[in-house]
């Protein structure tokens, strides 16, 4: 190849000359020539030649002795044997030696050349392969090297999650970042709130001592440049001089530490001796190491956050004076605080017990067991006398919550209160029966005149109103206390057709057509049989009382997703918009009410309390001259 070096040894000037000045140089060789084995050992080790023709025969060193000894040290390097005689012993003892060709004298001069174009030939072929395989070598040990990061990373990673400790986890990672990137130390400073200075919060290497008092003020450090600018630094031993952090290192590797886009410390290797570099890859293995450190940092805090709402919740929970009770979706008791074992008399290992097994009350199974989205209530009696109202929560994920409260005083309230209307009930319909009597006995017990007989009638009307009324509070009062309810799964249909089976003579004797819609197929309303028949009955009444001769009244109830509706529409007059919105107030009548319809402006008070007690709600939508609907809208029961 033109250009190569090639070392010639030959203890024959003639042939030194006529090898180099005729054939080698004027083909593009650079040549060096020797005339001794030893002079050529000695100037092949200083110039590297591409190439090495000598002669066997020299003073002190032989050709193939010089061949021997520089394969040792040149292994790469090709030599070519010039013999003068063509022994096939000495053919082998020169290929042995490691010759790649000879040639015996006399030689021409294409002869040589071919002779060292084969040679300088494989000379490269061999070199290619040399730096291929090196080459092969170094990303071999690259790969190596960074699937050993990766599983050190992988490995870091899987601690971080699986540790609850910080200490443990900081630490880890410290060490795997020291471990990784061959330094000497490694450190996890954080910055201190209160103080503004940096502490030490793992180490790898550092005296314990030291790393416990190690403070370093954010603003005069490398470690405080690394924190304001969120930069990583790495500086290495080609540094001029020592870095100072607060100790005196060769080489070192800050990387930022941060949490939520906030920088909150460093993590650090250094090296405080001259040896193994740290490089730019080691930065990038640092960086994954601090970003687990602070995610371990993130869990830990929202770990203590949670753990401190946590024993808030359970400290609340058991103390707390109203009874709570929370299951699993497979009834199994999740949590029972210390009011309810009280109240229910249960004790010991209850946790994950199946509440079949632990309570006795069948109104409190059927809440405990009952699924879906509806939230009841139920009335419970515990031994001791006391009456609990228990709401059930369904909770998405957990099960459900069953919070007792404790109605024994209103219970008692109630009865008070219902024996009081009992008792005024019958004080004032008895007078208002005797009148009633005697009024009637008037007229039988002589002749009246015209007049008398009409003030008679008069004074019987207002009787009745008087009777309507006191009715019409005692149940208002009854249904807005809410108490005497017995709400079961009931159908709202059945109630309707109940409710119109009662009125219909009074529609027919009116001359007004009933109408109904009323499939079986509506699902059930969790609700107070009594009341929602009344309720209904209500504003049946009305449509029928308001509604002129030849009317009609139409009822139509059908489910809605999961709501069952029920319209209630007459004919009639209508109802003034200005009136409309305070329909449901107590003893409101709408301005369009003829004098002399009797009622009491109670009916729809009590329709309305009814109908928030089964949380339901109602409308009305009324045109002058066209007729009015009242809309109800209660929750299906879950089937
Ligand atoms: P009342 O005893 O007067 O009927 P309600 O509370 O039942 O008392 O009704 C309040 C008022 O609402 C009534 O006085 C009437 O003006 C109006 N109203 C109720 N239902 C109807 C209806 N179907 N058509 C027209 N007006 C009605």
């Amino acid at each position: 190849m033109n250009g190569s070096l090639i070392l010639v040894a030959d203890d024959s000037q003639e042939i030194r000359r006529f090898i180099e000045e005729n054939v080698l140089v004027p083909a593009g060789y650079t040549v060096r020539s020797v005339g001794d084995g030893m002079s050529a050992f000695t100037l092949a080790h200083e110039i590297k030649p591409d190439l090495l023709i000598t002669d066997q025969q020299m003073p002190n060193l032989t050709g193939i002795e010089l061949i021997q000894r520089l394969r040792r040290d040149l292994p790469h390097l090709p030599a070519v044997l010039i013999t003068s005689e063509g022994s096939e012993w000495l053919v082998v003892e020169a290929m042995r030696a490691g010759a790649v060709d000879y040639l015996t004298k006399p030689f021409e001069a294409e002869h040589l050349l071919a002779a060292v174009g084969r040679a300088l030939a494989e000379r490269h072929r061999w070199q290619s392969l040399v730096e291929a395989q090196s080459e092969a070598q170094i990303s071999a040990e690259s790969l190596a090297r960074r699937l050993h990061e990766l599983e050190a990373l992988a490995q870091i990673g899987r601690t971080v999650t699986a540790l609850l400790n910080l200490d443990e986890v900081l630490t880890t990672v410290v060490e795997a970042a020291v471990r990784l990137t061959g330094a000497e130390e490694g450190s996890l400073l954080l910055i201190d709130e209160d103080s503004g200075e940096l502490y030490m919060r793992a180490s790898k290497n550092f005296d314990e001592e030291f790393a416990r008092s190690f403070r370093l003020h954010v603003r005069d450090s490398l470690a405080g440049q690394v924190i304001a600018s969120g930069r990583s630094v790495i500086i290495d031993e080609s540094s001029p001089q020592k870095i100072k952090t607060s100790y005196l290192v060769h080489s070192l590797i800050y990387v930022p530490l941060r949490l939520r886009g906030r920088m909150i410390g460093v993590l650090g290797v250094d090296n405080r001796t001259a040896g193994h570099a740290l490089t730019d890859q080691d930065m990038t293995v640092m960086s994954a190491m601090a970003d687990y450190a602070a995610i371990a940092i993130e869990n830990a805090q929202l770990y203590r956050r949670s753990e401190v709402e946590r024993s808030k919740l359970e400290t609340i929970l058991t103390q707390t004076e109203n009874s709570v009770i929370v299951v699993d979706p497979d009834d199994r008791l999740l949590l029972i605080n210390r009011a309810a074992r009280q109240v229910f008399g249960v004790d010991g290992k209850l946790i994950g017990r199946s509440v079949v097994e632990t309570f006795e009350d069948a109104k409190l199974l059927k809440l405990l067991c009952t699924k879906g989205n509806l939230p009841r209530r139920e009335e419970v009696q515990v031994p001791d006398g006391r009456v609990f109202s228990a709401q059930r929560t369904p909770i998405e994920g957990v099960g459900q919550a069953i919070v007792f409260h404790d109605i024994t005083h209103l219970k008692q309230l109630d009865q008070i209160k219902s024996e009081f209307v009992t008792t005024v009930s019958h004080d004032l319909r008895s007078p208002l029966t005797a009148i009633l009597g005697y009024l009637e006995l008037i007229e039988r017990a002589g002749s009246v005149n015209e007049q008398q007989g009409e003030f008679i009638r008069r004074a019987q009307i207002s009787v009745k109103q008087i009777t309507d009324l006191v009715n019409d509070l005692l149940e208002l009062g009854r249904v807005e206390a809410g108490l005497d309810i017995a709400k079961e799964d009931t159908p709202l249909v059945v109630l309707a057709r109940y409710a119109i089976e009662g009125l219909r003579g009074a529609a027919e004797y009116k001359g007004v057509t009933l109408e109904v819609d009323l499939p079986n197929a509506v699902p059930l309303v969790n609700g107070d049989p009594v009341r929602l028949r009344q309720m209904i009955g209500n504003l049946l009444d009305n449509a029928i009382k308001y509604t002129p001769q030849g009317g009609k009244v139409r009822v139509v109830v059908e489910a809605e997703g999961d709501q069952v509706i029920m319209r209630v529409s007459d004919t009639g007059p209508g109802i003034p918009p200005a009136d409309q919105p305070y329909l449901f107030d107590k003893f409101f009548r709408a301005s369009n009410v003829p004098d002399d319809m009797p009622g009491t402006g109670l009916g729809l008070s009590i329709v309305k309390s009814i109908v928030d007690n089964h949380g339901g709600r109602i409308w009305v939508d009324s045109k002058l001259g066209d007729g009015t609907t009242f809309t109800v809208i209660l929750q299906a029961v879950d089937t």
